[in-house]
């Protein structure tokens, strides 16, 4: 077995038992990541110096009897929208191409704090907005299992690299579905925390009341040593929970779902679904009753509206966030005769087409005489999903849905039709306006192409998802490692 194809788990273990060095882990996963970035262009700004010197520093402190933490020595790849200190932060856009920030991210100082290895900054869409990659202003990502595909989006460059094995843990950032559908259409798992789990300082905001940062990994184990490490209580960001966390791990154990109650998602039947992930749903539904669960069927009637309130929602506060790119504070700067001029060109060379239609959409939502027709009427639905997501807790202690409605999709077949494209996230974005944590994960593959799933949990009920999660990786296995024949 390759270093690349070991899980981080297992790389912190050999770290720690002096089986390897943090050099010799490094370098393989830069080789990695130098033979496949060729392929798949996943990566906006990689950290080789960054990474080499930071590997000497950990193997002299685990010579001197230090053990920093429990990710020493294991590379990590983020997401270009976390702020990293000294090292360009992009978001994929002209705008912050030479951006600079100075200061990171929390959940990157926590990654150091525990002994993690930054080897690069991964492509996105343009300020997260997309489903493909495609909207990246510098290029767009290929899916390891199939480069005329897209990898998903928008942290599509984080999902291709974990699934490649440039590095067994990446992050990403998830405001209606960008770290599921990628997880689904590059075969590995992403995760979704509850809001308020996971400190969003530093991270570039997009729809501040829907973000959430979260893992991607090719375990499960994986996955939750990656959350015990960043979920953690900040002070800097006064959404993030002072609540102790649970110990993720304990989930791994779990092999009996005896009285627990799977739900179905009634309205979800009526969508048009590719027969590979229906195939996969039925393949985990039978799992999750051979450990003894039950399933019923729950209902949200008013998902249906989800896409549509996302759309104004997410637009809305986007065009508030975005505001702040002026051209006087951060990043690019056009030539122009008077500051409204600066505004202007600024902005016009800056920002992208997507973007400019959810900033225009923003704006126009907001604007007087439209705030009640649009932003405030959206809202509303939003109060109604959640109550109704409430209700069906009650009745199900974990959800078991698509991911996507559609296995990964050819580049530029969506390209030209925003709302196909919008499509993507028809049953990732619910739980984003509820609030509420959810997992993608892999269920089978089809033709070559992963087939992704979703399990919903309750707020704070990320150990519902991680016991059933548990049970499915048991039953249908942990993802491939993909890129193998590229
Ligand atoms: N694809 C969705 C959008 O374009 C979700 C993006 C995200 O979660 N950041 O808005």
């Amino acid at each position: 077995m390759e270093l690349f194809e070991c899980s981080a788990a297992d790389l912190a273990r050999a770290v720690r038992e002096g089986a390897h060095s943090v050099a010799e882990i490094v370098e393989v996963h830069l080789g990695r990541m130098d033979r496949l970035e060729p392929v798949l262009s996943a990566i906006v700004t990689p950290l080789k110096d960054e990474a080499r010197a930071r590997a000497a520093a950990l193997d002299i402190a685990l010579a001197r009897g230090e053990n920093p933490g429990p990710l020493t020595g294991v590379p990590v790849i983020v997401k270009d929208n976390f702020c990293t200190r000294r090292i360009r932060t992009t978001c994929s856009s002209r705008m912050l191409e030479n951006w600079i920030p100075p200061y990171d991210a929390t959940v990157v100082s926590y990654l150091e704090r525990a002994g993690a290895v930054l080897i690069g900054k991964a492509n996105m869409d343009e300020f997260a907005m997309g489903s493909s990659t495609e909207h990246s202003a510098f290029f767009t990502t290929s899916n390891p299992w199939d480069p005329s595909r897209v990898p998903g989006g928008s942290s599509g460059g984080s999902a291709a690299s974990c699934a490649a094995g440039y590095a067994p843990l990446t992050f990403g950032s998830d405001t209606g579905g960008s770290i599921r559908q990628p997880a689904a259409f590059c075969g590995i798992y992403g995760f979704k925390p509850t809001y308020g789990m996971v400190s969003r300082y530093g991270v570039v905001p997009f729809a501040s009341s829907l973000d959430q940062i979260g893992p991607f990994a090719r375990t499960l184990e994986d996955l939750l040593l990656a959350m015990e490490v960043i979920a953690e209580a900040d002070e800097k960001d006064a959404t993030c929970s002072r609540a102790l966390r649970p110990d993720f791990r304990k989930a791994l154990d779990v092999t009996d779902l005896k009285g627990k109650r799977v739900g179905l998602v009634r309205e979800f039947e009526g969508y048009d679904i590719d027969g590979p992930i229906v195939d996969a749903l039925a393949r985990a539904r039978a799992a999750l009753l051979d450990a003894g669960a039950t399933v019923v069927d729950v209902s949200l009637p008013t998902v249906s509206h989800g896409l549509a309130c996302y759309y104004i929602i997410a637009p809305a506060e986007a065009s508030s966030n975005l505001a702040r790119f002026d051209g006087v504070r951060y990043g690019l700067s056009a030539e122009a005769d008077s500051l409204i001029d600066l505004y202007h060109r600024t902005r016009k060379a800056g920002f992208g087409p997507e973007v400019k239609r959810r900033l225009l959409t923003g704006t126009y939502v907001l604007s007087s005489g439209y705030y009640d027709a649009y932003y405030n009427k959206a809202l509303k639905v939003v109060a109604i999903l959640r109550d109704e997501f409430a209700r069906a807790f009650g009745e199900a202690d974990v959800i078991l849905a698509p991911t996507t409605p559609t296995l990964p999709f050819r580049k530029g077949e969506n390209i030209g039709d925003p709302i196909k494209m919008y499509m993507s996230d028809l049953f990732t974005l619910p739980a984003n306006m509820a609030g509420l944590p959810a997992l993608s994960l892999n269920g089978g593959y089809s033709d070559g192409l992963p087939v992704g799933i979703q399990l919903i949990g309750p707020r704070w009920g990320e150990m519902e998802i991680f016991s059933a999660a548990a049970v499915l990786e048991k039953a249908l296995g942990a993802p491939r490692l993909a890129g193998g024949d590229l």
